[in-house]
């Protein structure tokens, strides 16, 4: 395993790639985005930034409690587990990550073919890539189901069983505050969670300023999932009304869809290898833990191929 080419740049990939690069493998990345992180994702507008994907980094235990003990502690309420966050956004983690591994962004791979010395991997724009002799996909699992459709592999079947859950989340700015507390779970059929992304640490805003991500439920996404963003802000505004008790000034608002935002049955397995084909694949969808469990499959994965060398 000389080199080795990974779909996704998300926690997952990069931490796969370096643990493999460490060991000294030539790693390539290959991300339709046009930054790295995935759904550890920051959206910036004007000077206000929102993580309109994972609101925080959280969990304990070996390499990933270290990792993310290295940024600012946010105090959001939740006693039972510590949350840290970069100052500038969550997906700083992924580019402090990044910043040693090659990757290669805006590019979407649409379909993968495994002949003569390996791997061939061809983006939107019909460039080919390779030969790789192993290739690792990390996207969500309904991606990575839909790119190794074509493949005889072991892992297709496999896939088969998990399942992953939409998301709309709403970007917003008042100009007076809606919640008291820096994170609300509120028990309501839309609204699933409210962090208040100007309670982070070094986020406070200008005086007059409230910053939030709004996440709807697993259950009304899925209902909305192919509604108008004009329709679900619409949705999300009068239900926030509800819930604030008091009338509010939205300054800014937008909308995002996650199709797979979370996993609703995950695999429970940490990565799946094929090693007739040489074929990998890992995800938060393999442990079903969030980023934490992200981060974990994809250095489970590098592990065991480097073990298995
Ligand atoms: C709204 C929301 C709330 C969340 N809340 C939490 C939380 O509270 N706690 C928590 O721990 N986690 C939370 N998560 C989940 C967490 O963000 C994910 O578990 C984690 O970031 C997944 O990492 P990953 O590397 O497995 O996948 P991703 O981050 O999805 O990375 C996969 C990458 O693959 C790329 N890709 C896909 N297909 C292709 C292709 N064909 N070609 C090229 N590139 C491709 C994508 O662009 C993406 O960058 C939340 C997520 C969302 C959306």
């Amino acid at each position: 395993m000389l080199s080795v080419a990974i779909i996704g740049a998300g926690i997952c990939g990069l931490r796969c790639a370096e643990v493999l690069q460490d060991a000294g493998i030539t790693v390539k990345i290959f991300d339709k985005g046009r930054g790295v992180g995935g759904r550890l994702a920051t959206r910036r507008h004007a000077h206000w930034r929102f993580d309109h994907g994972a609101p925080s980094l959280h969990g304990d235990g070996d390499g990933w409690g270290d990792r993310i003990s290295r940024y600012p502690r946010w105090h959001c309420g939740d006693n039972t587990t510590w949350h840290h966050l970069p100052t500038s956004g969550i997906n700083q983690l992924a580019k402090d990550l990044a910043g040693q591994l090659h990757v290669q962004l805006n590019c979407q791979i649409d379909s993968i073919e495994h002949r003569g010395h390996g791997w061939h991997l061809i983006d939107q724009r019909a460039v080919a890539y390779g030969p790789f002799p192993t290739l690792i996909v990390t996207a969500p699992c309904p991606q990575t189901h839909a790119l190794i459709k074509a493949v005889d592999s072991t892992l297709f079947e496999q896939l088969s069983t998990v399942r992953m859950s939409p998301a709309w989340a709403m970007m917003l700015v008042t100009g007076e505050p809606i919640i008291a507390a820096p994170e609300l779970r509120p028990n309501h059929r839309l609204i699933r969670r409210i962090s208040a992304e100007s309670s982070k640490p070094g986020r406070a805003l200008d005086t007059g300023e409230y910053g939030y991500v709004v996440e709807a439920t697993d259950e009304w996404s899925r209902q909305h999932e192919e509604d108008s963003p004009a329709a679900v802000e619409t949705s999300i505004l009068s239900a926030l009304q509800s819930i604030a008790k008091t009338s509010f000034n939205p300054l800014h608002c937008a909308v995002h869809r996650w199709r797979y935002a979370q996993t609703e049955q995950p695999l429970d397995q940490p990565y799946l290898f094929d090693p007739k084909l040489q074929l990998a694949a890992a995800g938060d969808w393999c442990f079903g833990e969030g980023a934490g469990g992200a981060y974990r499959s994809g250095e489970a994965l590098a592990m065991a191929l480097l073990g298995a060398e």
